[in-house]
């Protein structure tokens, strides 16, 4: 097995194709833009999940027609896809859900529904109090209303439980496959993880997605360790580009990552008590900078950082992403004050252009944690 871009196609190719056998017996499509949107409500209604944040670097010029320059890649980058109309993912989305996270992607959305229905999740602005819960509860049964009428399905608890034990048991094969990496020896690499984990595309079998991460696991078991490295726990923006990871792992090893696609989102939802008030309660525990304080994510980067024998922490910032690069200020000062850890943050795009200064300090980083 190798976790490459043709392990990906070969992956991507096959769920495109069921995909495209349930389109054709009428299910429908709707993509999701951020990680607080409980993909559960979309499959207990009977539509096919596809996450549309962009990671392409090409189509970005295509969405500064309409957006400004100086503005987040993944933000540009998701418009580009949509504009440009060469996201299979987009293409086929018959309705888009999209959560009022950040400034960039709420303006976004507003232009975005010129091309294809949107319908916007307003989301607490604090986590920690009864009236957020309270909001956003009341949000997902707009949500689970509004699905219901498109997509033409009652979504029953029985079958919301059920899409719950099944997101379950695929958020407990992302947290097993970033443990192989827990001992002195890691198993894999970072590359290879945010590969394994990966959905893919359509989620159009979550069995098989399951099945897919055992399989790594079991080919990482078996392979052995990877040379040892410094350990470097990734954090900040998602890493829909990985040209920052690709860099890191030059000269060092990404054991862990603390953002959207790796181990920040894996919050288990509760599968005996209220379907809604369960998943509620577990996206509102995501650690984004969207929301204020966001003391979460400190808590999960402190156990982090203990957990795999962390060395340095590295933040990524995407240029323009106010949220993460003001908290990226006081994230920097806690982890290296408090818990003596040496942090980088390194604020880049999609382009190519700023690569060999970035490998550079890396370098400089990972020469010091040796
Ligand atoms: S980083 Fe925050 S806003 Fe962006 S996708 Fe993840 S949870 Fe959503
Ligand atoms: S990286 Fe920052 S600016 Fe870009 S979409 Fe995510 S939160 Fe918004």
């Amino acid at each position: 097995m190798k976790l490459d871009d043709a392990y990906m196609d070969e992956v991507e190719q096959e769920l495109f194709v069921r995909a495209m056998d349930r389109i054709g017996r009428g299910d429908k499509v709707v993509g999701v833009y951020c990680a607080f949107t409980p993909k559960e409500l979309i499959v207990a209604a009977g539509g096919i999940p596809a996450s549309l944040c962009g990671s392409s670097a090409e189509v970005i010029p295509v969405a500064e027609q309409h957006l400004p320059r100086n503005f987040c890649p993944l933000v540009k980058s998701s418009y580009g896809l949509a504009l440009s109309d060469t996201c299979p993912y987009f293409h086929y989305s018959d309705l888009l859900l999209a959560d009022s996270t950040c400034e960039g992607k709420r303006k976004m959305y507003e232009i975005l529904s010129e091309i294809k229905p949107v319908h916007l999740l307003a989301l607490p602005q604090n986590a920690d109090n009864g009236q957020s819960f309270r909001l956003w509860l009341s949000e997902l049964y707009r949500l689970r209303a509004l699905l219901e009428r498109e997509l033409g399905n009652k979504v029953t608890d029985e079958k919301l439980r059920e899409a719950i034990k099944q997101y379950n048991q695929v958020r407990q094969m992302i947290v097993t496959i970033f443990e192989l990496n827990k001992g002195d020896i890691p198993l894999l690499t970072g590359c290879e993880a945010s590969i394994a984990v990966d959905p893919i595309g359509f989620e159009v079998d979550l069995p098989g997605y399951v099945d897919r991460m055992k399989q790594v696991v079991a080919f990482a078991r078996d392979r052995g360790g990877v040379a040892p490295r410094p350990r470097i726990l990734l954090t900040g923006c998602p890493t829909t580009s990985k040209k920052v990871l690709k860099i890191i792992e030059e000269s060092a090893l990404v054991v862990a990552m603390e953002s959207c696609g790796g181990l920040k989102t894996v919050n288990m939802v509760d599968e005996d008590g209220d379907p809604m008030e369960a998943l509620a309660r577990a996206t509102l525990k995501i650690g984004c900078p969207c929301l204020s304080p966001n003391h979460r994510r400190f808590e999960n980067l402190t156990n982090l950082i203990r957990e795999y024998k962390i060395d340095g922490v590295i933040d990524l910032t995407w240029q323009a992403c106010h949220l993460f690069n003001i908290e990226s200020y006081s994230l920097g000062r806690y982890i290296q004050n408090e818990l003596d850890i040496p942090f980088l943050q390194i604020e880049t795009d999609y382009s190519e252009s700023d690569k060999d200064w970035l490998k550079v300090r890396v370098e400089a980083f990972v020469e010091m944690l040796s």
